[in-house]
């Protein structure tokens, strides 16, 4: 059985307590641990940084030139924290409550009664840092609302929110580089975690720009890479985005948490044309104002301002009159799909709705409306070419986020002592379904306020002896690496890693995407191994081992890629229910929505690796819910 160590206690004192709680490392000391961190997004920079300023020897990698291409800076629309500055009855218990009943009941409590209390203290860090968020004329910060909430408490800095967040925290990773404690590598990519004596104890990368392979040492490893969206190939995130690091962990032992929760958001850019790579996500805080409609008619080919207002179906306001167009993402993707499948979709090829500003152009004002979304009207218009002051944006769901990754306890360690997982990459604290602006907010409390207090208590209990990178555990994964490399060169084979990768997302896509269904599941399960065979036979690679080389890079990427896509398949067809935005056909209410079947499924599942085509062993993490009442999600 998993042991989450939630403290015992009301759940208000648990963080408190479980502070009190653990031991410290007497500030003369810290210089004497050794801690990696990889990945410099919002979780592994504000980790480094905080980790580096209390005194430990931080390195930190990334694979990107700088800590400010990391993809958190694409994030746009906004952080929650419920200061409740507008009095609209905001709390840290609303939070908590709307986060766990956002995610469909399938997160842990204690966890996000956390999240939701620090939430208060990010907010601060930020500003003392000087992140630039929105005000109000009067010069008190502004909120804004998001999906799944009927308060405002969303903080932003127009549409560019995780650029501001980021730069403010790689400012704070900067002053401690510059102050000796904190060592960054960039350019550097992990290829395997090093496991001594049951803990881990280092990292084995390959220099992106010479090819070479090294060898870390510490007493800790974090893990802050993001997130898997790109297992579908068409995602809005970053494109080199990718699993490896979470993956090759998950190999060496780190039990990889509720894989196929994964979400689909409803506000991206349609996919345009076959040959597109990447897509573009128009933040959710356009639905504040943005109105979402389709033609009530099928096949309504008019241009949209020629379809009069009783002929429009704004369905979203007609089905859920509460939340409206601010209904959470699942529930707003897959209404979405739900008009476009019955062919009343606009756009090219069926695939989009409207999302529509000419009642908040007329109410506010243009000024108003500019000021407010300004840089993400101009991004869709450079992107499709429309001006979407004057003709409704079309959007449609897209791939966005992954609520799966390595299962972490309450300190943030994964099964592997020694191992730490933060932001996106761990299972996070979102269940099945995360609320827009909370991913911010989670990677944040994580980097700034949990692992500062956790990774401390871990130094201070453990006694462990110095290893260095002359240990032969260090040898052996190298060894790992570098035959994996250069049996990914030998292949020299006809296809692409590109042209697999297409494959498996459209494979995903259409099996494992916004709706799931045993059939289509038991066919992506046969497909799956068959690619994988094909892809370790039939591979093209381009240039050498030593030196830059991005196909081998990507050729990496996808071959993890593939095997994390399976397990997904495997963990969507183990979960016969639906949750949040993990739908399976098999599981809905009358009226379409997803059923829960708490009976059977009121778990975290963590999968365990037991080698290339051999089944997963499933571990349960029981979820009990003391504080908020299992129900029927509803926003009608
Ligand atoms: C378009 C878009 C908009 C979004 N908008 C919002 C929003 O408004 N509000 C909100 O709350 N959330 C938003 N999100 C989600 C949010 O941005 C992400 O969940 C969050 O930024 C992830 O941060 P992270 O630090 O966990 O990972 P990332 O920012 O992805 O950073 C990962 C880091 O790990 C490094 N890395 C990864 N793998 C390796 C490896 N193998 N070796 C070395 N380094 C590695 C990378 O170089 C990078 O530095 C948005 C997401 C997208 C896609």
């Amino acid at each position: 059985m998993l042991d989450a160590k939630i403290p015992a206690g009301p759940i208000e004192q648990d963080w408190d307590k479980c502070r009190f709680d653990m031991k410290l490392v007497n500030p003369a000391n810290r210089r004497k641990y050794n801690i990696i961190v990889v990945g410099s997004g919002l979780a592994g920079a504000a980790a480094a940084a905080t980790l580096g300023q209390q005194g430990y020897h931080v390195q930190c990698f990334s694979y990107h030139d700088t800590p400010r291409r990391a993809h958190s800076i694409a994030a746009q629309g906004g952080i929650n924290a419920a200061k409740n500055y507008r009095n609209d009855g905001d709390s840290v218990f609303r939070l908590f409550y709307d986060t766990v009943k956002g995610g469909d009941f399938r997160s842990r409590e204690g966890n996000v009664y956390r999240l939701a209390q620090i939430s208060l203290n990010i907010i601060d860090q930020c500003v003392a840092q000087g992140v630039p968020f929105a005000r109000e004329y009067g010069g008190l910060l502004d909120t804004r609302s998001f999906g799944g909430v009927q308060v405002q408490r969303t903080f932003y800095a127009r549409g560019q929110t995780g650029q501001q967040l980021l730069l403010g925290a790689y400012q704070a990773l900067e002053e401690q580089v510059a102050a000796g404690s904190v060592t960054m590598h960039i350019r550097s990519e992990l290829l395997d975690v090093v496991i001594v004596d049951g803990r881990a104890r280092g990292i084995v990368t390959r220099d992106l720009v010479t090819g070479r392979i090294n060898c870390h040492a510490a007493d800790v490893v974090v893990l802050a890479t993001g997130g898997y969206s790109n297992v579908f190939y068409l995602s809005t995130n970053a494109m080199a985005c990718n699993c490896t690091a979470i993956w090759r962990a998950h190999r060496r032992g780190a039990l990889f948490a509720n894989p196929c929760f994964t979400q689909i958001h409803p506000t991206c850019i349609p996919v345009s044309s076959e040959h597109q790579s990447k897509l573009t996500l128009m933040s959710e805080s356009l639905r504040n104002d943005g109105r979402v409609w389709v033609p009530k008619k099928k096949d309504d080919t008019r241009p949209p301002n020629d379809i009069p207002e009783n002929e429009r179906d704004y369905y979203l306001e007609r089905r859920y009159p509460s939340f409206g167009n601010l209904v959470p993402r699942d529930v707003a993707s897959r209404n979405a799909k739900e008009v476009c499948d019955e062919g009343r979709g606009v756009g090219p090829n069926g695939q989009g709705v409207y999302l529509d500003f000419a009642d908040a152009i007329h109410r506010l004002g243009l000024h108003t409306v500019r000021e407010k979304y300004g840089n993400l009207f101009d991004i869709y218009e450079r992107i499709t070419g429309e001006d979407a002051y004057k003709v409704p944006m079309r959007i449609y769901p897209a791939p966005h986020y992954t609520m799966g990754g390595l299962w972490v306890d309450y300190h943030l360690m994964s099964n592997i002592p020694g191992l730490f997982v933060s932001g996106e990459a761990n299972f996070s604290d979102h269940g099945a379904n995360r609320l827009g602006a909370s991913a911010l907010m989670q990677g944040l409390a994580d980097g700034y306020f949990v692992l500062p207090a956790t990774v401390p208590d871990y130094l201070a209990t453990t006694k462990s002896d110095p290893v260095d990178t002359s240990h032969p555990a260090f040898a052996e994964v190298q060894n790992d690496v570098v035959e994996r490399i250069e049996k990914l060169l030998a292949i020299k084979g006809d296809r692409s890693p590109d042209s697999f990768h297409k494959e498996l997302g459209k494979l995903m896509w259409d099996y494992c995407g916004m709706t799931r269904s045993e059939e289509g599941l038991r066919k992506a399960l046969a497909r799956i191994p068959e690619l994988r065979e094909e892809f370790w036979r039939n591979l093209r690679l381009v240039g050498g081992g030593e030196e830059l080389n991005q196909s081998l890079e990507k050729a990496n990427r996808v071959s993890d890629f593939i095997e994390l896509a399976e397990l997904m398949c495997i963990d969507a067809l183990d979960r016969n229910e639906s949750c949040g935005g993990h739908f399976r056909v098999e599981s809905q209410t009358p009226d379409g929505e997803a059923k829960r079947d708490d009976a059977n499924f009121s778990f975290s599942s963590a999968w365990e690796w037991k080698g290339l085509g051999q089944p997963p062993a499933l571990h349960k993490e029981p979820l009990t819910f003391e504080y908020v009442h299992l129900a029927q999600r509803s926003y009608k």
